[in-house]
């Protein structure tokens, strides 16, 4: 396996490979049971294959995953062995009182005295600002203060923008973790923020190398790009070596179902250098990207220079979401996350007003009006 280490804590050393725990094999289908038997069968070949650092959240598996990583940590004999990451659940958050309340009782699930990495979980613009006026600061202070956390960080989902104030809001962020794949390159945070934040000293965690496994599991026409290279390589190779390749990123998660998975995405994650792509290998990899974009329904970049809308419209969340469905097809759900997440919430497509306050505002030239109501046919 191959270690990074984050600038602002020199001297602890990462597997460039981390185990996600919110994919891990269920009963039935139930993302509240946890196949026990399976899951750990997992977890002990991450820790034989060297991984030292496991992601976990409040919130996977229906508050499951907690649980199961403290339970399965303490059978294999294992705590000292890992470094233990998880997340606050802002969206539960509304006064002081409530960091210090979440956070005994993930230490409790978890059965730990301190927890390694602690995350607020998916900051974006809105949730910052929650972050602000519930007294985030102060409180993550003095969980470091007193031990309980070792090293603070955030997860993000939202603009570009919105990144750069977070990360510059406050000098008390060690690391990040954002979304970044060889598709997502100029989505939410993508290069650019992973760029940034490195340039600020924090250690970069990517999530979802894989698309939620849809780069893995690839159309036959990218499978026939991968093949013009020459040398025969799995698609989950080819997506995993993108993110490696950076030096500024630490470590990168994948919520692997298999024990297989594991294996193979560990031998990549031991071989993969740094800066180590060709030009002949990045040709490739560029025609891939162009092939998913060029199938995007609609060429939102997710920058949130739209919001807000006025009716409250989640314009560029459920243009995500359309291009998710539309060339990944809904392997992962999405349409069911747009009825609860937004259309539910008064933020869906059909909230729009079409008073045109957006369109001005889209350096894409989008008819955000008009697509968002081709959005609301395809999500519904
Ligand atoms: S046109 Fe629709 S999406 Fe755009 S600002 Fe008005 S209500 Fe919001
Ligand atoms: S619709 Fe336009 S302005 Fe809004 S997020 Fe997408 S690209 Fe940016």
């Amino acid at each position: 396996m191959q270690y990074r280490t984050f600038p602002k804590i020199p001297g602890l050393k990462v597997s460039a490979l981390g185990l996600g725990m919110m994919r891990l094999p269920t009963v039935e289908g139930d993302q509240g049971r946890i196949d026990e038997e399976r899951a750990l069968d997992i977890v002990r070949a991450a820790l034989d294959a060297g991984v030292n650092y496991i992601d976990t959240a409040w919130s996977y598996h229906n508050g499951e995953s907690e649980r199961f990583t403290g339970r399965a940590l303490r059978s294999l004999g294992a705590r000292e062995k890992v470094y233990v990451a998880t997340k606050a659940p802002i969206w539960h958050i509304d006064k002081r009182g409530d960091w210090d309340r979440y956070l005994d009782e993930q230490l409790e699930r978890l059965q730990d005295a301190h927890i390694d990495f602690y995350l607020v979980h998916a900051l974006s613009a809105p949730r910052w600002e929650t972050f602000l006026r519930t007294g985030g600061i102060e409180a993550l202070q003095a969980a470091k203060a007193d031990g309980r956390i070792k090293h603070v960080g955030f997860s993000f989902h939202d603009s570009l923008s919105a990144f750069k104030t977070i990360v510059d809001g406050w000098d008390g962020w060690e690391f990040c973790q954002v979304q970044y794949n060889y598709v997502d390159e100029d989505y939410q945070a993508g290069a650019e923020g992973i760029e940034y934040a490195s340039a600020k000293g924090l250690g970069v965690i990517v999530m979802e190398p894989l698309r939620g496994g849809a780069l893995a599991k690839v159309p036959d026409e990218v499978k026939a790009i991968f093949a013009s290279w020459g040398k025969p390589r799995m698609a989950a190779e080819w997506a995993l070596r993108h993110v490696l390749d950076r030096q500024d990123v630490v470590t990168t998660l994948s919520g692997m179902g298999s024990v297989d998975q594991l294996w193979e995405n560990a031998a990549v994650a031991s071989a993969a250098g740094m800066n180590a792509i060709t030009a002949g290998e990045r040709a490739v990899l560029d025609c891939a990207r162009a092939w998913f974009l060029e199938r995007m329904a609609v060429p939102c970049t997710t920058c949130g220079y739209c919001k807000p809308c006025p009716s409250g419209v989640a314009i560029p969340e459920i243009f995500e979401l359309w291009n998710t469905v539309t060339v990944f097809g809904d392997r992962t759900g999405r349409s069911s996350w747009y009825k609860s997440a937004y259309a539910s919430k008064g933020n869906g497509a059909d909230a729009c007003t079409e008073c045109g306050a957006c369109l001005p505002k889209c350096p894409q030239g989008i008819a955000i009006p008009d697509r968002l109501r081709e959005a609301l046919l395809a999500l519904t």
